[in-house]
């Protein structure tokens, strides 16, 4: 069993180096905790998006980036390799943890994807309540608001913090999780790559997992995640197939970005355009977790 964790693409201050590095070792620890007691990659994902979305260094559940008008947005999706199944939320306003959403609409199977306000009927339904503000945004995210926008558009360069976590369980399968608050200063009903199949998450137990970050509307023209499984399935190792598809990334686009791959073989790779892409990798044997 394997599992790999990123927070986002971007630029670490030093102070919150620390900070990133632990709570992406207390990922890899929860998904490793579903793993080795025999637990699905799709859980040992969950488990660790959680953990992540809970912790306010990150841009995913609390301490999400804001849209322009000072409101959070969440995009989160989840990819299960067994069967090609997916669930995914775009745009969804005041959601705590948009990973359970996006897992319910992968359990509740009509739909691929559910978004903005109007998901919020399905996740009633689910049980689910919508977090106050201040549950989700910290001072910090309106800083970052408002330095955005004192530049005038939504940001696609600098720091970000997105999450994500890629898994193969004892049974070979593996899983893909992502979840974010897209981008500072985005519009309103703005979604990213991150619940799009393909571009910020996918899963396929004939090749891995892979779990994007960066500027959404770059890796979906490239469709970043599938480009990496699609070289995962023709017999590359997670590490050949992450840095081919971001190298083709840069040269016909350019843009910021790094992605997490499992291979079906196990083997994990972390690669980044960005300068740094907070990051954690683990088996039962040991846990390992870095800045760039
Ligand atoms: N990929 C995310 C988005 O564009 C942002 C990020 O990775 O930080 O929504």
């Amino acid at each position: 069993v394997r599992i790999v964790v990123h927070g986002g693409a971007g630029l670490v201050e030093p102070a919150r180096e620390a900070a990133c590095v632990a709570g992406c070792e207390a990922a890899v620890r929860a998904g490793l905790a579903v793993l080795g007691g025999g637990g699905s990659a799709v859980d040992a994902v969950v488990a660790a998006v959680r953990v992540l979305e809970d912790d306010p260094e990150f841009n995913a559940g609390v301490g999400c980036v804001l849209a322009r008008d000072g409101t959070p947005e969440l995009d989160a999706a989840i990819m299960d390799g067994a069967n090609l199944g997916f669930g995914a939320v775009g745009a969804v306003p005041l959601l705590r943890r948009p990973i359970d959403l996006a897992r319910a609409v992968l359990a509740d199977g009509e739909h691929a994807l559910l978004v903005g306000d109007a998901a919020w009927e399905f996740a009633r339904e689910r049980g689910f309540s919508p977090a106050s503000v201040d549950e989700l945004v910290t001072p910090r995210a309106r800083e970052r608001l408002a330095r955005a926008l004192a530049r005038g558009r939504s940001q696609d360069q600098g720091p970000r913090g997105t999450v994500g976590a890629c898994a193969i369980d004892l049974a070979g399968h593996v899983a893909a999780a992502t979840s974010t608050g897209g981008l500072v200063g985005k519009r309103r009903g703005r979604v990213g790559d991150t619940p799009l199949p393909g571009c910020g998450t996918y899963a396929d137990d004939l090749g891995g997992a892979a779990s994007a970050t960066g500027h959404g509307e770059s890796i979906m023209r490239v469709t970043l995640t599938r480009q990496v499984v699609d070289r995962l399935r023709a017999g590359a190792g997670a590490q050949e197939a992450a840095q081919a598809a971001l190298a083709d990334l840069a040269a016909r686009i350019g843009a910021e970005a790094g992605v997490i791959v499992v291979d079906r073989g196990g083997g994990v790779a972390a690669p980044h355009l960005s300068p740094d892409m907070p990051h954690g990798w683990g088996s039962v044997e040991s846990v390992h977790a870095a800045v760039r």
